[in-house]
């Protein structure tokens, strides 16, 4: 459910007309609504309190934006990070040190130094190597370092191929077979409190039986190295739950997936802890844009916006589908193509596809744009970097600027021996 609506024909955010910020701010432009955010934050939050002991870091990697994270900050989530710079915002937003996960494959040490120094929860290692430079680390600043360490169960999520990240020959985690020793060592080396195991198998899951596979895995992995005689006090679950981008499609519901972890975790005697993204902010947004004009083609019309890959790039790296419809529909539809203005043929957001008729001129949005949206924009082609708002009922604000090309070239140095 979302808070994106026709009211007298006219999309609106919440009670804020498209138009209205499309005219002020220009397009292309991503539009958040706060009460669809903070919705789908209680939702999945009231859905785990069927569990004993459940903590959530949201995967900041999904959208980043401040004022996101001030939203879910005040709905006592914590933050899974991923690099210094994400940790560096979800200390900004005001999240506990205690409540941020630092994950990722490449932590450098001065990202392990800073997150020490900041005091952050827990450290998820994906490899032994990065859990004994972290204790090095920890141990010449006086400290001890909590640590999970990350398991790659090899099952397959089957998901996109580029998303998916939990089957062996992917990056991330270590191999299963040797993580019971890998735990052991890291257990005994001083500067490190292990205290848990975590995993991740991939993003936009649209089955809960890949997940169920691989809590069951490591839930055994988890007796094994208790009865080796070792501490597991924690089990981070990552995230990964998809969502629907095309409307009529059903993906797992927050209840659900509490009653499967419920199932499988029940007698793990552990605080059980969450990474989800996607879940909680997918629908938040859209991507408004402007039809830039139609362009005849030999076989479909091409719709060409003035949103492109470099605003919203999951159809280019992903395939990826996102529901385009008319700010101001008329009632008619056509089939057409709908690509942005960016010199490259993967610049395409949808081939042969039925929607609202639009013209020049006109206003339209691609929805459930709030998750890795804005996040992996760029500015390729001195394109601008794409601006964000916020609406919270008839209230909205920019959150985040458009940056222009000449504010990028202003940041640009021309050598002496080439002026
Ligand atoms: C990306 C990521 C997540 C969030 O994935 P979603 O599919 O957005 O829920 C959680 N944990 C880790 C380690 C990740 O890399």
């Amino acid at each position: 459910m979302d808070h994106f609506e026709l009211k007298n024909g006219v999309l609106h955010a919440e009670d804020v007309p498209l138009p209205v910020i499309a005219a002020q701010v220009g397009t292309p432009v991503y539009v958040y609504s706060r009460a669809t955010l903070t919705r789908h934050a209680r939702v999945f939050r009231d859905a785990l309190g069927v569990l004993r002991n459940a903590r959530i870091a949201f995967a900041v990697k999904s959208n980043p934006n401040l004022s996101v994270l001030k939203v879910l900050a005040a709905e006592g989530y914590g933050a899974d990070v991923v690099s210094g710079g994400e940790m560096e915002r979800a200390l900004a937003a005001g999240m506990a040190p205690d409540g941020i996960v630092f994950s990722g494959v490449g932590k450098t040490a001065a990202e392990m130094r800073r997150g020490i120094e900041a005091g952050i929860g827990q450290f998820n290692l994906e490899s032994e190597e990065e859990g004994l430079e972290l204790a090095e680390i920890a141990a010449s600043m006086g400290r001890v370092a909590s640590a999970a360490l990350r398991v790659n169960p090899d099952v397959d999520a089957g998901t996109h191929g580029k998303i998916s990240t939990g089957k062996a020959e992917n990056k991330f985690g270590v191999p299963f077979d040797r993580a019971a020793a890998i735990y052991a060592r890291l257990a005994g080396t001083p500067g490190l409190n292990m205290r848990g195991l975590t995993l991740h198998i991939g993003s936009q899951l649209s089955k809960l039986e890949p997940l169920e596979a691989a809590f069951t895995k490591v839930g055994g992995l988890m007796e094994e190295i208790r009865a080796g005689g070792h501490t597991v006090t924690h089990m981070d679950l990552g995230g990964g739950i998809g969502v629907p981008y095309k409307a009529g499609e059903v993906f797992p519901q927050p209840e659900e997936y509490a009653a499967m972890v419920a199932r499988v975790t029940g007698n793990w005697g552990v605080t059980l802890m969450f990474e989800p993204g996607r879940v909680i902010t997918g629908n938040t947004g859209v991507l408004v844009t402007q039809v830039i004009r139609v362009k005849e083609g030999a076989g479909n019309p091409w719709v060409v916006v003035d949103a492109a890959m470099n605003d919203l790039a999951r159809p280019a790296l992903y395939d990826a589908w996102h529901d385009f419809v008319a700010v101001e529909p008329k009632g008619e539809t056509f089939e057409a193509n709908i690509v942005g203005p960016i010199c490259e043929s993967s610049d395409t957001f949808a081939m042969a596809r039925t929607i609202d008729t639009v013209v020049r001129g006109d206003l339209a949005v691609f929805r459930t744009a709030g998750a890795y949206g804005a996040t992996m924009a760029n500015t390729y082609n001195s394109r601008p970097l794409v601006p964000e708002v916020m609406v919270d009922g008839d209230k909205w604000a920019v959150v985040a600027d458009r940056i222009d090309p000449a504010t990028i070239l202003a940041a640009e140095r021309v050598p002496e021996w080439l002026a």
